[in-house]
């Protein structure tokens, strides 16, 4: 199957989603999905890697109400702006109406703000950093898709709070950082990050910055925000602390946070290929799948062997499984195949006599035979190829993504494609202009190229189609 082809990908898609059963999206509410064993592992990994970095960076772990009052939610008035056509409302309890309307948390500046301000009360409470991974509801409008966007999604959001502007500023880094081990590491992902223009910046923030993929099919997909709040929360929710002269201040806020849905949906596309699922080792519900190739006779001798390898693995901490359904080690093979798992052993008659394992990778196709007592040695040196070589094979499809245009012709032609980048003057009438080709995802410093509009110089912008 062509995966570069939108129509292609969209039915592949779908099919690996339901096929190697990583989420049901026939759930009767629009928008929302059930998710299945192998849609929760991945996402489970992700979230776990990103809490214990959280957390090690000095986050603290919270549970909030998924219910916020509508005055509470209401308090910044940019926010609630940016926010109201998406809010779902609590109305009634049984029979009767509320006093107070509930809105189910679009996101959670506004009831973590209001705890904040009962919180922090010095400048030794500060940085004040907490985090939470929970589901958040918006009521899109837009087409939805599964895991890319939808009604209900899962994410992990972090707020923290600082005694200035600057401090708030290498929070900021340091989650750059963390999101990059996130993405680039763990998921093997490239990634670019984008500084929003004004008019799409999280509605409250001083400037958002975007962490931006490029998806097989040449459209952007947003899967990580960090945003600098300013002082503008802070004023409204009342969050001062005392600093070292007993002087009241406001504090500087930022926050942050990736969609698990929108990261699982870029491993499956980005390392996909026509067979279905790649996944890299580390997040694979499944590192290894042991298939016995049994012939007459020879049955209990290999499975003996099969288990020997299992025990092997297992020890090793290795997610492994022997697959003992009766079926053609063919239909076998396609099948963990289309379920993305790194690596296959076989283990066949000849293999046992001679001491060895045949060993397949999922992301080359590479086959070879490995000693029995080299396992040990080799698997994870093994898994870290396999990572290695998802990692370099994404970042090179995605530098081929980027291009440069100057005017609309070479804008047209390459939106769609990939990352446009180009030149704007600062207007907001000739953005406008610019916008009817192709969204401004990122502006920056810089005049190395003229405003497709009116020629000017100004600033440096990427254009490109998105999610
Ligand atoms: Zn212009």
């Amino acid at each position: 199957m062509e995966l570069e082809k939108e129509d292609a990908l969209s039915e592949w898609y779908h099919k690996v989603l339901k096929e190697a059963k990583i989420v049901d999206s026939r759930y009767p509410i629009k928008g929302t999905l059930v998710y299945r064993k192998w849609g929760v592992f991945v996402i489970r990994s992700i979230q776990r890697e990103l809490e214990k970095m959280l957390e090690t960076a000095g986050h603290e772990p919270t549970f909030f109400p998924v219910m916020i009052p509508e005055n509470i939610l209401g308090k910044e008035t940019k926010h609630i702006a940016g926010f109201e056509d998406e809010v779902f409302w609590i109305t009634h309890a049984g029979k009767n109406k509320l006093d107070v309307k509930l809105a189910l948390r679009p996101t959670s500046e506004t009831p973590m703000y209001e705890m904040f301000s009962l919180w922090i009360r010095s400048y030794n409470d500060l940085p004040f950093k907490i985090h939470q991974s929970c589901a958040v509801y918006r009521y899109e409008t837009k087409h939805t898709r599964p895991l890319i966007r939808g009604r209900e999604f899962l994410w992990n959001e972090g707020h923290s709070a600082h005694t200035d502007y600057g401090d708030a500023e290498k929070n900021i880094s340091e989650i750059k950082e963390i999101y990059k081990k996130l993405i680039n590491e763990l998921l093997c992902l490239p990634f670019i990050i984008d500084k929003r223009p004004e008019w799409d910046k999280f509605p409250g923030a001083e400037y958002t910055l975007a962490f931006d993929t490029i998806m097989p099919d040449g459209k952007v997909l947003q899967i990580a925000t960090a945003h600098h709040l300013g002082e503008n929360f802070s004023k409204v929710f009342d969050i001062k602390y005392e600093d070292e002269t007993g002087k009241q201040k406001f504090v500087h806020q930022t926050s942050y946070g990736p969609s698990f849905g929108r990261l699982l949906a870029a491993a499956i596309l980005i390392h996909g290929d026509e067979k279905g699922l790649v996944l890299p080792p580390k997040i694979a519900p499944v590192q290894v799948v042991i298939v016995p190739i049994v012939f007459k006779g020879k049955t209990d001798e290999i499975y003996d062997y099969a288990n020997k390898i299992k025990e092997k693995l297992d020890a090793l901490g290795i997610r492994n499984i022997i697959d003992s359904r009766e079926l053609h080690a063919g239909e076998k093979y396609y099948h963990w195949e289309m379920k993305g798992v790194p690596v296959r052993f076989e283990a066949g008659p000849r293999d046992l006599k001679a001491g060895k394992v045949f060993v397949a990778r999922r992301d080359t196709g590479e086959k070879f035979a490995l000693d029995y007592d080299e396992i040990n040695n080799k698997i994870f040196e093994l898994f870290k190829n396999i990572e290695d070589n998802l990692r370099d094979t994404a970042q090179e499809k995605f530098e081929k993504k980027f291009f440069k245009a100057e005017n609309f012709n070479e804008i047209d032609e390459f939106t769609g494609k990939g990352i446009i980048e180009s030149g704007w003057c600062g207007e907001k009438s000739c953005a406008d202009e610019i916008e009817k080709h192709s969204d401004m995802i990122a502006v920056e410093e810089g005049k190395d190229a003229a405003c497709p509009v009116c020629g000017g110089f100004g600033y440096r912008i990427r254009v490109a189609k998105t999610y």
